[in-house]
């Protein structure tokens, strides 16, 4: 181990493997600390059992993957399958990962950072932080209904029951058509609801694909649009219940809406609507970041804090970068003349590799 590393690298996901990967074909020393037991912990951790992973590249983006070995292939195959190839492909090329590394602090002596996790202390003259994005957000009902799933952990727990997921994207959409699998597979009859706040749903082609082909194979799974997780409730047998409504008829009258509601077991609900950046982490780090307003931001909400970043993803701080997940959905870009810009940051694998590519680019430049 060297007194002081060329890099430290935080979070062993689909970003931080790619700065590992370029820094290990550049001859830098380097370590990827990542607080899990695998590499890509994070996939591991948020994705459905047996979700397909897509290759997606964002629309307005020409090049192919930036780092051919982190693609995941276009032959679509499970994510388990995904992560055992990048383990052995990580092993093969000699990554330096260390597992079971909680990163916790960062701070700066003079031109090196002292960074810590829970059990050891590392010196680095740059860091990237490639912690991802998976801290989710709130479902904004009275009496937050903290029994509400966030991810699906077992597809089993949901065979005989009508199951309700809430969220309008991409993460909603592979539950849903998941869960629809283990329910068609099983002959359960009990429906999967969809529901989201919006009348639009925003899913990219690949999900949409998979989607549809569960339906065409004779998923039961109903779509309620413009359906609002209003508040908690408990039933007269003492069990927790979410209760949405759908948006009221436009013609409502004499201030008196009318509303169609519908009330969930709490527990055959899973919420996937959003996750946040890191925002208190960067806080804590003293990462410049700005307050979003009306005017300023179109993607972040109101009041959120969005990362303040140069061209090349460097922070604030100099020498310390913030790639993929932890900087989406948007963040705001800094210009060598000074203006700022809100930058749209889709939170993809493929994105998340080419941040590293841009991030170490840098770094091996300077
Ligand atoms: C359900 C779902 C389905 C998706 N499907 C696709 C898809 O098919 N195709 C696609 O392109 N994208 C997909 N995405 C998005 C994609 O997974 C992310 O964009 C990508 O994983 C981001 O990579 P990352 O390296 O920035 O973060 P992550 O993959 O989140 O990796 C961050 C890593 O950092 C580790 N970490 C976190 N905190 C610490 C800490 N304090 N100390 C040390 N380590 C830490 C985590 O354990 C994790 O391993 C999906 C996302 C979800 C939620």
């Amino acid at each position: 181990m060297p007194d002081i590393y060329d890099i430290v690298i935080i979070g062993a996901g689909p970003g931080g493997l790619g700065a590992g990967i370029k820094a290990a074909d550049a001859g830098k020393s380097y370590i990827v600390l990542e607080k899990g037991k695998r590499v890509l912990q994070g996939i591991i951790d948020s994705y459905p059992r047996g979700k397909k992973v897509y290759p997606t590249i964002p629309k307005n983006e020409r090049d192919p993957f930036p780092i051919e070995v982190l693609m995941p292939p276009e032959e679509r195959i499970p994510i388990e399958k995904y992560v055992e190839q990048i383990e052995a492909s990580m092993q093969l090329q000699q990554i330096n990962i260390k597992f079971g590394e909680n990163f916790e602090s960062l701070e700066r002596d003079n031109s090196k950072f002292i960074i810590k996790t829970g059990s050891s202390v590392y010196i680095a003259r740059n860091v990237i932080l490639s912690f991802g994005s998976n801290i989710p957000n709130d479902l904004g009902v009275y009496g937050e209904a903290r029994t509400v799933a966030r991810n699906l952990e077992n597809t089993q727990d949901y065979i005989g029951v009508t199951t309700l997921v809430i969220g309008g994207g991409n993460a909603a959409a592979d539950i849903v058509a998941a869960l629809s699998k283990v329910k068609r597979e099983a002959s359960d009859p009990k429906p999967v609801y969809w529901g989201h706040t919006k009348k639009k749903f925003k899913i990219n082609k690949d999900t949409a694909r998979e989607l549809g082909e569960e339906i065409l194979l004779g998923g039961q799974i109903k779509i309620l649009q413009g359906a609002i997780p209003k508040i908690g409730e408990v039933d007269t047998e003492g069990i927790d219940r979410l209760y949405i409504h759908q948006t009221p008829s436009p013609n409502a009258q004499d201030d008196v809406f009318m509303y169609q509601g519908m009330s969930f077991p709490m527990k055959n609900v899973i919420a996937c609507v959003g996750t946040h950046g890191p925002s208190a982490i960067f806080n804590k780090l003293n990462l410049q970041q700005i307050t979003c307003t009306g005017e300023i931001c179109k993607i972040a909400r109101e009041g959120e804090q969005v990362l303040l970043l140069t061209q090349n993803l460097q922070t604030s701080v100099k020498g310390v970068y913030a790639i993929g997940g932890s900087i989406s959905p948007s963040y705001m870009e800094i210009h060598p003349e000074g203006t700022i810009k809100e930058k749209k940051h889709p939170n993809l694998i493929y994105t998340a590799i080419k941040d590293a590519v841009i991030a170490m680019n840098e770094i091996l430049q300077t």
